[in-house]
């Protein structure tokens, strides 16, 4: 099982959420058990010989790939979620989408300074939501050096940013 195969069980969606977007649908991913457990095992792998005390996982889909490969790693698991589903004190970052704004919020007591971060989402397009959330670890005191998706959108710059912000980023598979 390859990164070939992954890529190939990632539906896309033409014309989703709106006109003119081709949506990389990886719930298909998701529902097909050897493609989802050889994403996690090829993530755990390439981070083998790192120490991260923590991954922070963007909602939604940063969850269910974040937290079987905290696992995976042996560290804990901070969810990155959208406004005010957190019970507890948290820092609240706002970030540009096309039209409009979002909101990310962390929990004030989810980093401890000087921890290591991994940070992990499903796909990077502008890298506006990793952006604001590195801003958030950061603010903490987390350390953050690197940024791991499934899919990665070249045309669209995102990595490009993340590495002006010192992020090294690792993709298992690429649209063009
Ligand atoms: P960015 O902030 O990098 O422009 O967009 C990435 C965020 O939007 C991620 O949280 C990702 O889940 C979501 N996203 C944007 N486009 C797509 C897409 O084509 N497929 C999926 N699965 N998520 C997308």
């Amino acid at each position: 099982m390859t990164a070939d195969y992954i890529k190939s069980v990632i539906t896309t969606v033409a014309d989703y959420p709106k006109p003119g977007i081709q949506f990389r649908d990886v719930t298909s991913l998701m529902q097909d058990s050897k493609a989802f457990g050889t994403c996690i095992d090829m993530l755990a792998e390439h981070y083998r010989h790192h120490q991260f005390d923590k991954i922070a996982g963007t909602e939604a889909r940063g969850f269910i790939f974040g937290a079987p490969l905290a696992k995976a790693l042996g560290c804990g698991f901070i969810p990155i979620r959208k406004f005010n589903k957190l019970p507890r004190p948290v820092l609240r970052q706002s970030y540009q989408l096309e039209y409009g704004e979002d909101v990310l919020e962390i929990h004030k007591d989810a980093v401890h300074s000087g921890e290591k971060i991994l940070l992990l989402d499903d796909l990077l397009a502008t890298g506006g939501t990793m952006l604001a959330t590195i801003a958030l670890v950061r603010q903490l005191g987390g350390l953050v050096e690197h940024a791991a998706f499934v899919v990665n959108l070249p045309d669209l710059g995102g990595a490009d940013k993340l590495t002006e912000q010192g992020i090294t980023c690792h993709a298992l598979c690429e649209f063009e």
